[in-house]
């Protein structure tokens, strides 16, 4: 007869001292250690809809659905954790760190997979000149934010930082006429109108 190995020895002496390391879920509630890499989750507060985390994931398991044509412009992030393979990509490099969280969920079977969805929304900047997406607000408040001072060198963050500021209003524009009036700067760009704004202010047409 084979004799029994040191290791599988003490791992029976472990268990009858111990107790087994199996848990009786589902008959028991299961809540898995610190660490474990459940269900993804959005976190509404932290999220500023930059979408950093759609890039990252090696799965794309994370859609960016721009609405640009919506009242007010949206930005939806939908999460299939249907697809998803748990590897934290998306916690590890989410821009604010707290915007996605993989949770202690793991019970996550069902019957219909487009229920399988977690998704969050977030208003969009539209470039006042050529509509453009600039960005979700929070992520141009985000970056005014980082910046501090030097939020004041780009009149878009300027704008959005501080939402009362009124420097310009809406019939301010002039639709379909050059970028080239000193009033425009003061406008929400995006950043090729910005720039063909300030080479037409320097250098003319
Ligand atoms: S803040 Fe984080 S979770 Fe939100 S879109 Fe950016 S990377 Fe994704
Ligand atoms: S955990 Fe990995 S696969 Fe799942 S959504 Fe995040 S990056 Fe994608």
């Amino acid at each position: 007869m084979k004799k029994p190995k040191l290791r599988e020895l003490k791992e029976a002496l472990r268990a009858v001292i111990v107790g087994p390391v199996t848990t009786k879920y589902p008959f028991e509630p299961h809540t898995p250690p610190d660490g474990f890499r459940g269900k993804p989750e959005f976190h509404e507060d932290d999220c500023i809809g930059c979408g950093a985390c759609a890039e990252v994931c090696p799965s794309l398991s994370i859609k960016v659905l721009d609405m640009p044509q919506s009242d007010p412009p949206k930005r939806r992030l939908e999460l299939r954790y249907d697809k998803c393979v748990f590897c934290g990509q998306c916690e590890l490099n989410c821009t604010t760190k707290e915007g996605v969280k993989l949770s202690k969920e793991f019970d996550l079977a069902g019957l219909d997979r487009s229920e399988f969805v977690e998704s969050i929304e977030h208003d969009l900047v539209i470039c006042e000149v050529c509509g453009a997406i600039v960005g979700t607000i929070k992520h141009l408040r985000w970056v005014a934010e980082q910046l501090g001072a030097k939020t004041y060198a780009n009149p878009t963050l300027i704008i959005l930082a501080d939402g009362s500021m009124k420097l310009s209003t809406p019939d301010a524009g002039r639709p379909g006429e050059p970028t080239l009036a000193r009033s425009d700067m003061m406008r929400v760009m995006c950043p090729a109108c910005r720039r063909t704004s300030i080479v037409r202010e320097l250098w003319g047409e």
